[in-house]
């Protein structure tokens, strides 16, 4: 298709070395590069967005999308639409959740065709380091696998399984000689198991018989080995979901080392904290799981501190049966906050309380999960060569975040009810609006990258 060349013009255009007025110039799905507003070359139509805020599309390295096969909990359409009105451009998938799991590359393949035709912003996946399947890593990488992910605990869904220390230690030469990172969910069961046996008879409509059964104790045991196992073969970790604080010194010790480690935590934990869950509020389990206001306040002193290097969500949305709502029973209740479509205001609005700004918002939504995914040459970032992934955003103008905001299959979440600060109005795919005031393009052009 052959299209005008476009200016997006804005006050504050929000690019890795501050915000300026600039017009980013685009051609062909690209950023040809940046001018001064009032030096844009002729033949270029353009759009004035005066002082809303233009930051790059943002990256989502942690998405469950659930397809195919378990469609009835979210998938391609409806994820990428909650995304797109959201403000991310790019997410990359969980190889979990989804029938069969990306452990695979045939199930890699049923998922690009599950995909094709359905997805409002680009994508990738991750594959699964699972139980014995170490001779599938090296073919997922091959066929395009961003890197790996792999649970030291019973990930809560029958068919991906776990790995054992020694399971890992077989797989780790193979992970390491395709160079991708390897992401884990750092929880071992055993602290679990011995907080979970003391808390017979405990009522598990409260929210505080949950937090006590998943104790930082699991997480920080798994960080132990997890540094411990990287010190001795040097892959490259990724630390999901981080929600214990308690880990920060270790964690930061071991990077200052230089053991290549990232860490990651998740819009929940820095948002809720366990004082504020209602009994029976089941929208708000996810394991590791959300914990007290004092562990909230450390994990924002991280990210100030540059000793957490991304936020992603950790969308993993579910039916509405699977909440278990009526009975409100936190052990039967599936574990997964969705929240793709108000990630961006949620980290706004904390990030104005806690001294943070619109270009640390881009390095930890759009430029580090990028990096992370292999995309950081394309991806995440507002500049020449880069695809002109651009979310309109108004820093300023306040809501309350209803369900009709959410625009996942199930419009159930915590965040409903939320006041928030911000709101994406227009989220552009390599040039063109895929969401506008409110409204989604007729024929979504969201590709696998
Ligand atoms: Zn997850």
């Amino acid at each position: 298709m052959d299209s005008m060349a476009q200016a997006f013009v804005s006050t504050r255009v929000v690019t890795p070395d501050g915000v300026h007025a600039a017009a980013i110039l685009e051609d062909e799905g690209r950023v040809s590069g940046l001018c001064p507003t009032d030096s844009i070359p002729p033949g270029y139509q353009v759009y004035d967005f005066h002082d809303m805020a233009i930051l790059p599309g943002l990256v989502d390295s942690h998405v469950h999308i659930n397809e195919p096969g378990r469609t009835e909990w979210e998938g391609f359409w409806t994820a990428t639409r909650a995304a797109a009105a959201g403000g991310y451009t790019t997410l990359v998938d969980m190889p979990l959740n989804c029938l069969p799991e990306t452990t695979t590359v045939a199930a890699l393949e049923a998922k690009r065709e599950a995909a094709r035709g359905r997805c409002f912003v680009d994508w990738a996946a991750w594959g699964g380091v699972a139980g014995d399947n170490a001779e599938r890593i090296e073919p997922l990488a091959r066929a395009g696998a961003k890197g790996f992910k792999c649970f030291l605990i019973y990930p809560g869904c029958e068919g991906f399984e776990m790995v054992t220390r020694e399971q890992l230690e077989r797989a780790l030469p193979h992970v390491i000689r395709t160079g991708l990172p390897l992401l884990v969910h750092a929880e071992l069961a055993e602290p679990i198991e011995v907080a979970t046996a003391t808390l017979r008879g405990a009522d598990w409509r409260q929210y505080m018989t949950y937090l006590s059964s998943r104790p930082d104790e699991a997480e920080l045991s798994a960080i132990e080995l997890l540094l411990t196992l990287c010190d001795r073969y040097g892959f490259r970790l990724h630390v999901v979901h981080l929600a214990t604080a308690l880990a920060i010194d270790k964690l930061r010790s071991a990077r200052r080392a230089g053991l290549p480690v990232t860490i990651e935590t998740c819009p929940h934990y820095l948002h809720f904290a366990a004082e504020e869950i209602r009994d029976g509020s089941t929208l708000h389990k996810c394991a590791p799981p959300i914990r007290n206001r004092g562990n909230r306040e450390k994990l924002w002193e991280a990210l100030r501190d540059r000793d957490i290097d991304l936020v992603a969500t950790d969308h993993s949305p579910c039916t509405p049966e699977l909440k278990d709502q009526e009975k409100g029973r936190f052990d039967h209740a599936w574990g997964g906050v969705a929240s793709l479509s108000v990630a961006l205001p949620v980290m706004w609005s904390g990030m104005c309380t806690h001294g943070l700004g619109l270009t640390d918002l881009a390095r930890l939504m759009a430029e580090k999960p990028a990096e992370l995914a292999q995309l950081g040459s394309r991806k995440g970032r507002i500049g020449g060569g880069y695809d002109a992934d651009l979310t309109i955003f108004d820093p300023e103008v306040e809501a309350e975040i209803s369900r009709d905001m959410l625009h996942t299959r199930h419009r159930i979440s915590p965040y409903v009810g939320v006041r928030v600060q911000g709101k994406v109005l227009a989220t552009f795919l390599r040039g063109r609006a895929v969401f506008r005031e409110g409204k989604f393009v007729d024929a979504p052009f969201g590709a696998e990258v």
